[in-house]
């Protein structure tokens, strides 16, 4: 029989900890509706203002993952690592990542979100490319990743189905913001991907969830640890989200970024952020015995265009018209595309990357809601970053927007977004910390 659930909230509320049965009968109760969402609510709200032990946090993340289906990839010989990223602005390191470490001998099952707020999703970048599918079937899921090393799958009903209830119930519960319902979130999906091993990313910074250093590095501990305790292999770093990723914000615009980077033309803060989350995969893959030749050998994948080929072949078993990676302006273009000019000379001093996210999503290109359609062409493409310098009338960016008013507004926006000073700045460093 199960436990009253009105006794084990108030235990809760009353700093008391719950036992792993106590945790699974409220985790059953979320997902056949016998726990009321004034009780969720409450249970979320008790979690969120005692915190959880590390063992409590365990117990929740395998109930959720256990509430759907866990996958089972054990047809493949092959390690199965995947990358997760706490979400950023420019972020479309998971779609040049996949492909890199598939080509190194690695199976990438990766099951990502879509973009809210403004902060970009994985899955609305892979929609921008004609054609191709992220509704796949389980079954499917499992073939495309066998062939060709990778599979992008959208959050599906079946994956970890307790924590869409929980998400939607903390999204308007004020009860976001606590570490372990974002480790059990997160570890919950990933875990029932059926990986061997994770990579976190996690970010700091102005775009980035956990904007101080310390609540982040918080965050990156539990999630290590919660993930240990689930038996897989753990490693994490902290990385910088002060500023965007790249030069692209905006879906299509970022997908034409990942082409010309497989190509070899890749930003360096792109690259490097890359790079180390790539060496990270692979040492846990244990595929390479050290940091440096696991980046020799990606390095020679990358320049050979063996990646470019994953890629493509990837593409093409997801239902994407592969002749994009030949012919990008098949991704479409908006209708209106605008300079941003610099209004005067200097360095340029901060790029601030919430503006910027704002102004993407003002402009179609990311969701105020859920439910939200997004425009996959606009966005913004920066053409100077931080510590370039400027003079008067220099191109600093381009906006894509499907009205002349939009674009004109969004300009506006860019300009305030991007200081021009008298100093030439430096980007502090992109990855902070490395937990392993
Ligand atoms: N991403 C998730 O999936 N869940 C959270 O709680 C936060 C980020």
């Amino acid at each position: 029989m199960r436990h009253h659930p009105a006794r084990l909230i108030a235990k809760k509320r009353d700093g008391g900890t719950l036992s792993s049965d106590e945790v699974q009968d409220l985790v059953a109760g979320v997902v056949d509706g016998s726990l009321g969402d004034a009780q969720l609510g409450a249970f979320l709200m008790a979690v969120c203002c005692n915190g959880m032990t590390p063992e409590e946090t365990a117990a929740l993340t395998l109930s959720m993952r256990d509430s759907g289906r866990v996958l089972n990839h054990d047809h493949i010989a092959k390690k199965k690592i995947d990358k997760h990223s706490t979400g950023g602005v420019g972020d479309k390191v998971s779609l040049l990542l996949a492909p890199l470490v598939a080509a190194a001998g690695v199976a990438v099952p990766m099951v990502s979100g879509r973009g809210l707020g403004h902060t970009g999703g994985t899955i609305d970048k892979l929609a921008s490319m004609p054609g191709y599918r992220t509704d796949l079937s389980l079954a499917r899921f499992g073939e495309v990743l066998d062939q060709c090393g990778y599979a992008m799958l959208s959050p599906s009903k079946e994956i970890a189905p307790a924590d869409a209830r929980m998400y939607a119930t903390r999204d308007i519960s004020g009860t976001v913001e606590s570490i372990p319902l974002i480790t059990s979130s997160i570890l919950s999906k990933k875990l029932a991907e059926g990986i061997d091993g994770l990579v976190m990313d996690v970010k700091f910074g102005r775009a980035s969830f956990m904007q101080q250093e310390e609540d982040a590095t918080a965050l990156m501990e539990g999630l290590v640890a919660t993930g240990r305790a689930a038996g897989i292999e753990m490693s994490a770093l902290l990385t910088d989200m002060d500023h965007p990723l790249g030069l692209a914000i905006g879906n299509s615009l970022e997908v034409l970024e990942v082409i010309q980077a497989l190509d070899g033309n890749c930003p360096a803060d792109l690259r490097e952020v890359t790079m180390a989350l790539a060496v990270e995969m692979l040492l846990l893959a244990g595929i390479a015995p050290d940091a440096e030749t696991a980046e020799t050998t990606l390095q020679q994948l990358w320049r050979d265009g063996v990646v470019r080929q994953v890629f493509r072949d990837n593409l093409e078993l997801q239902g994407g018209d592969v002749r994009v990676i030949d012919d990008p302006s098949l991704l479409g273009r908006a209708a209106h595309v605008v300079p941003v000019e610099a209004l005067k000379s200097g360095f340029v001093t901060d790029v601030d990357p919430l503006a910027l996210g704002h102004v993407v999503v003002d402009l179609g290109g990311g969701r105020r809601q859920p439910a939200d359609e997004v425009d996959p062409v606009v966005g913004i493409l920066l053409r100077k970053t931080l510590g370039d310098e400027v003079r008067t009338g220099d191109v600093i960016a381009f906006v894509h927007a499907s009205t002349d008013l939009a674009a004109r507004d969004a300009a506006h926006a860019v300009l305030e977004a991007m200081t021009i000073g008298r100093e030439r700045k430096k980007r502090r460093p992109l990855i902070k910390k490395r937990l392993a």
